[in-house]
């Protein structure tokens, strides 16, 4: 797939662009709002704000929002992922070490061990861990007094988080997909970050590639920014994206050549399915999680796939996307 890692350096650009204050977050309207009342009434009672639950698709702003958090609370930012919690210890060293009106994100927070969700639980609840030291004859239970923090978890499948950990977070915060308008915003912002001068247009046109992702939008812009580097356009312009894209191989609704051969495979090999995600997997050699993460949200978000019990079929607009017939559908 054309450009899809970005390299370490290109992480770091994400960094630095990444907005600092509620205000600068773009989008998101409801979200901002009930996240805007929950900060500025912990504020006005000097409390640290409740445990915060992110959910939606990689790259609409999880990270950012929780690091926003962090700022705004006047906190530190502590950033972890659940698969790098190996061992209830990393997560007991790392909650002993938080101030008071820290911020531990984790990010992934479906995917954390059993026993170091467990030591979440009363440390979420009641401040405080229960920790076994030493083995055998000589264990004993240590209770650990922790200081008031915030934990915010991110999340792409809110489905698989346990019931008792869920009930934890006192707010649940789902983020949608974005509308052009509110990426092609993004895209300016960024785009005059990089110092490039892109048209209000080649922005709209740009956002219209995205995938409704902030992070696809700023991905998208710094390959225009390379071809822009060497073709030294004096603005950067609709016609100028257009090429952009179509040597990165990006269609008009944004699709790259894995989502193609995605649903080519199921119009052609199971006609229109269902068919399974890790049959999928294997025919295109790529991970599960990456088609279930960075693929079918989208297809299933526009409507070209449907997901049923059985497997994942093609749907009558996926049909028609790739010009087959919408009538033979049902011999498909
Ligand atoms: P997630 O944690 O959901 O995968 P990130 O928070 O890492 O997503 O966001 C990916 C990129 O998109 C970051 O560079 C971030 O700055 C940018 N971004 C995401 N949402 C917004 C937004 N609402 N406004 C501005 N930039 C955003």
């Amino acid at each position: 797939m054309a450009g899809s890692t970005d390299s370490s350096k290109e992480i770091e650009s994400e960094e630095w662009i990444r907005p600092e204050t509620l205000a600068e977050f773009v989008g998101q309207p409801k979200l901002r709002e009930r996240l805007g009342v929950a900060l500025q009434a912990a504020k006005a009672r000097s409390e640290t704000l409740d445990h915060v639950l992110f959910s939606g698709p990689p790259g609409l702003g999880k990270t950012t929002l929780a690091a926003i958090l962090a700022r705004e609370m006047g906190g530190r930012f502590h950033s972890t992922s659940a698969p790098a919690l190996t061992k209830p210890g990393d997560l007991a060293r790392i909650l002993t070490l938080l101030e008071e009106g820290d911020i531990l994100f984790i990010d992934e927070i479906h995917r954390l061990q059993r026993n170091c969700e467990e030591i979440l639980y009363s440390a979420m609840e009641d401040g405080f861990i229960d920790f076994i030291l030493g083995e055998g004859m000589s264990a004993r239970s240590v209770k650990l007094h922790l200081k008031p923090f915030t934990l915010v978890g991110a999340t792409t499948r809110s489905g698989m988080l346990s019931a008792p950990l869920r009930a934890r977070f006192g707010l649940h915060l789902k983020l949608d997909f974005y509308d052009e308008e509110s990426l092609a915003t993004i895209v300016l912002r960024a785009a005059r970050i990089y110092e490039l001068q892109l048209s209000q247009t080649a922005a709209s046109l740009l956002a219209s590639r995205s995938r409704m992702t902030p992070r696809e939008s700023l991905r998208l812009l710094r390959r225009v920014r390379d071809y822009a580097t060497l073709a030294r356009p004096q603005s950067i312009e609709p016609g100028f994206i257009e090429q952009c894209m179509t040597s990165l191989g990006i269609d008009t609704l944004g699709l790259n050549e894995t989502d193609r051969h995605i649903l080519h495979l199921m119009a052609e090999r199971y006609r229109g399915g269902p068919v399974g995600l890790r049959t999928i997997a294997a025919l295109i050699d790529e991970e599960e999680r990456t088609i279930e993460e960075n693929h079918e949200p989208f297809l299933l978000r526009i409507g070209l796939i449907e997901k049923t019990p059985q497997g994942r079929v093609l749907s009558a607009s996926g049909r028609r996307y790739l010009g087959l017939d919408p009538l033979d559908a049902a011999t498909v």
